[in-house]
């Protein structure tokens, strides 16, 4: 018998609770889910960096860490993460543009 014996993939995972037993938690009731972190690309060098979004404020000024660069939102937008984030946000995820 070999010291580990290799598991099957799908063995690793038993599936407790991937059907049937949803309405436990509470469903989200008539919004979507925020998502709360944004990937920011830097539009001077393209840098990318994944940033925790503050939920009650706007960020409005952001430096790349990497050219150093003080990333202010394009016209039009509330903070950088409107503007250069993969994710806009929380108050215009939830409400839209313009409402934070
Ligand atoms: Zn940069």
């Amino acid at each position: 018998m070999p010291a580990a014996t290799p598991l099957p993939e799908n063995a690793r995972m038993p599936v407790p609770e991937n059907t049937g037993m949803q309405g436990d938690k509470t469903e989200m009731a008539d919004t979507a889910p925020v998502e709360l972190s944004s990937e920011l690309t830097c539009p001077e060098c393209g840098h990318k960096k994944t940033e925790e979004m503050p939920t009650d404020a706007c960020t409005y000024f952001y430096e790349c860490e990497n050219c150093k660069t003080l990333l202010k939102p394009n016209k039009g937008n509330c903070c950088v993460f409107c503007s250069f984030g993969s994710v806009p946000c929380p108050p215009v995820q939830k409400d839209g543009k313009g409402s934070c």
